[in-house]
């Protein structure tokens, strides 16, 4: 090596690449700790035989998601012993359900962790004493005062949701319409959901409907079907959306049958819900590859929770294990100020932070879109760390994900 300029370009480049190991290394230590429902699997399949011989049920009942709704857990005496609740525990747990009604699919009672009372799995489901808390509102975001027909939610111009249902399979505790989930389940009947659908033919700008709940896939596949089919008689509905956590909560309810009416009617979305790496699991998994390989294109919609996912690493982990199971993260939603959901609630540094932590340093294709909603119904809001940090007439100076500076012309 004669040429010194030579070296010093080789030496340039090893400096660059040992920087880039450097820049993730923290993360790769951890992300072995941070366990994915898959990589937890044994624990899981411990909890899920306990369950199954609680309730004296066989695989066949367990993979059925009918048997999985009418067996969700509603009474915390029912379980109490199987995720390790005290005495006292059982006393708080019945005194929330009073105020706000639980259940949970025993499906997903076997993700919890038992050893674990910080377990994200049972921070979702399980009812906390915290929830009696009266900070916050039952309809922040004006869903009410933006409704031109029952069912129908319409902020935005060209697109809309049509709330078909208040079920579903489990019933999260930072729920934003928890208003909704009343005593009881019910399915919205063909009547209403037949009045929704005139809405929508009779507003041509509409070409985006998103079908939600409650969760969607709740209603049956003939219904589905019905109200698929009666959306694409419209022409100007270019593209219809599921809004759906079943993937996540109830993953039997994935079926051929559901897949193979889906994707008569594409384009079709279906948007899901996981919010913790845990969720990843052999079912959930597999639940998004059926959709997959019917050509629907998932997307996921994560909740920032304080106890859940507030933290940079976990985040990570999620996006990139959902890629891997064809799910694409599309947004983090700032949690709502929904009564009797402020312990969940973090500060907009904390997702900003999580934003910052992975532009750069993971696929884009794993870098969703942070939303803050505007209360009252102001709608979906943006925020993103500040890579702008001057714009003139002449030039525009940035900042990189790396924190150098570099300007463009901007004349
Ligand atoms: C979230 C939402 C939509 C969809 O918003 P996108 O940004 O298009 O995903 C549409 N209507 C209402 C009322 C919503 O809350």
């Amino acid at each position: 090596m004669g040429n010194p300029a030579a070296k010093t370009v080789h030496q340039t480049k090893m400096d660059r690449f040992a920087h880039l190991k450097d820049s993730i290394a923290d993360y790769v230590q951890c992300k072995e700790r941070i366990l994915t429902g898959l990589e937890d699997e044994e624990r899981i399949e411990i909890q899920k035989k306990k369950i199954m011989d609680r309730l004296g049920a066989t695989e066949e009942q367990w993979n059925d998601y009918k048997w999985q709704l009418a067996n969700r857990f509603t009474d915390i005496n029912d379980f109490a012993d199987l995720i390790g609740v005290s005495p006292e525990g059982i006393a708080d747990i019945q005194k929330v359900g009073r105020t706000y009604r639980y259940a949970i699919s025993p499906y997903y009672l076997s993700l919890i962790n038992p050893g674990d009372l910080n377990c994200p799995i049972r921070r979702q489901a399980v009812p906390a004493p915290d929830e009696l808390r009266p900070d916050g509102y039952l309809d922040p975001m004006d869903e009410a005062g933006w409704t031109p027909v029952d069912l129908v939610t319409r902020r935005y111009p060209d697109r809309l949701i049509i709330k078909v249902t208040n079920v579903c399979g489990m019933y999260c505790r930072f729920c934003q319409r928890r208003r909704l989930i009343g005593e009881s389940d019910k399915n919205a009947s063909w009547d209403k959901i037949k009045a929704a659908i005139k809405y929508v033919r009779e507003n041509k700008e509409i070409r985006d409907v998103l079908i939600t709940g409650g969760d969607a896939f709740m209603l049956s596949d003939n219904m589905i079907e019905r109200l698929l089919s009666s959306l694409r008689r419209i022409d100007h509905v270019e593209i219809i959306r599921f809004g759906t956590r079943t993937p996540v909560t109830l993953p039997q309810r994935i079926t051929e049958n559901l897949v193979n009416i889906l994707k008569k009617y594409h384009p079709v979305y279906v948007n899901t819900h996981f919010n913790s790496p845990r969720e990843i699991t052999k079912e959930s998994k597999e639940a998004c590859e059926r959709l997959a390989n019917a050509g629907i294109p998932l997307g996921n919609q994560m909740v920032l929770l304080n106890g859940v996912n507030n933290h940079p690493h976990v985040v990570r982990k999620l996006n990139q294990s959902l890629l891997k199971i064809r799910v694409k993260p599309y947004y983090i939603f700032h949690p709502k100020m929904v009564k009797g959901t402020s312990h969940f609630w973090v500060r907009i540094q904390d997702g900003i932070e999580i934003m910052e932590s992975l532009r750069g340093r993971t696929s884009g294709m794993a870098v969703p879109t942070y939303i803050v909603n505007g209360p009252g119904g102001l709608g979906k809001t943006p925020i993103l760390p500040n890579y702008l940090m001057y714009i003139g007439t002449q030039k525009a100076v940035f900042r990189n994900w790396q924190g150098k500076t570099f300007e463009i012309d901007n004349k």
